[in-house]
């Protein structure tokens, strides 16, 4: 009964709520990330995008006004994330932030001597568990409408959010059935120790030296390589591309061709 309930509110939410296709065409034609997929994918991600913009609340810091096309911008290429995992992946939490450019963050900090004190960084993006996403519209765009190689902020943040449905960010997102935790869990450890040997050892990686922070950043850092550079991912380690083939439900290699 339930399920009867949501499919027809989703169909309604469609029906209501499409985007129109003259504006829809406009926007994911200038996202060269989007440009390699099927015509039944991108209508796919049409209805996925529809979904999430009737579910999710964008808006503006600091008097930023937020149009349809940064609404379609940021929206459609989370939903390419989520593209054969369903909008659900996106449940418990609703508010998207966005900064005109990167915004200030203090925390309080302990070094290793004990001292607390307060660091100010500045971000192009975040995401709270549970909480809203917040990114930088000046990050965002430059990293939508040219392809940045292993760099995409959307990607990167809506992928902490997929990390977080299974508790906080430690690179492990709730698995499908037909993976196991064991080949997760020692592929990616074995290439995030490869990757922090190499950069303790001075040596050049092909993957950002960020993914080293910690599993989260690691997971959020080669989704953005998945989506947007994945012969890299690839290179730097293929059974890392394949898990996340398997976890993402698209075979990215394929559009790069
Ligand atoms: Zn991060």
């Amino acid at each position: 009964m339930i399920k009867f309930i949501n499919n027809l509110l989703t169909r309604r939410i469609l029906k209501k709520h499409a985007i129109a296709f003259s504006e829809w065409n406009d926007v994911i034609s200038k996202i060269p990330m989007l440009s390699g997929l099927s015509s039944v994918e991108k209508a796919r991600l049409r209805k996925l995008t529809t979904l999430f913009l009737s579910k999710k609340h964008i808006v503006g810091a600091h008097d930023l006004n937020i149009t349809q096309t940064m609404r379609l911008t940021i929206a459609s290429q989370a939903c390419l994330q989520i593209l054969n995992l369903g909008i659900d992946s996106f449940n418990g939490w609703v508010e998207i932030i966005v900064y005109p450019g990167a915004f200030k963050v203090s925390r309080t900090v302990t070094s290793e001597d004990g001292l607390v004190h307060q660091k100010i960084n500045h971000l192009s993006g975040e995401a709270w568990d549970k909480g809203p996403l917040i990114l930088s519209w000046e990050d965002v765009s430059s990293e939508s409408y040219l392809l940045h190689s292993g760099q995409n902020v959307v990607i990167h943040e809506f992928a902490h959010k997929l990390d977080m449905l299974n508790g906080r960010a430690n690179g492990m997102p709730p698995l499908h059935p037909n993976m196991t935790i064991e080949d997760w869990s020692e592929t990616l450890s074995k290439a995030y120790e490869l990757l922090n040997k190499k950069l303790d050892n001075f040596q050049h990686s092909s993957i950002n030296p960020y993914a080293s922070t910690n599993p989260g950043e690691f997971f959020a850092v080669i989704s953005e390589y998945f989506f947007t550079a994945p012969h890299i991912l690839f290179e730097f380690c293929p059974d890392v591309y394949e898990q996340l083939k398997q976890y993402y439900r698209q075979n990215t290699l394929q559009r790069y061709n």
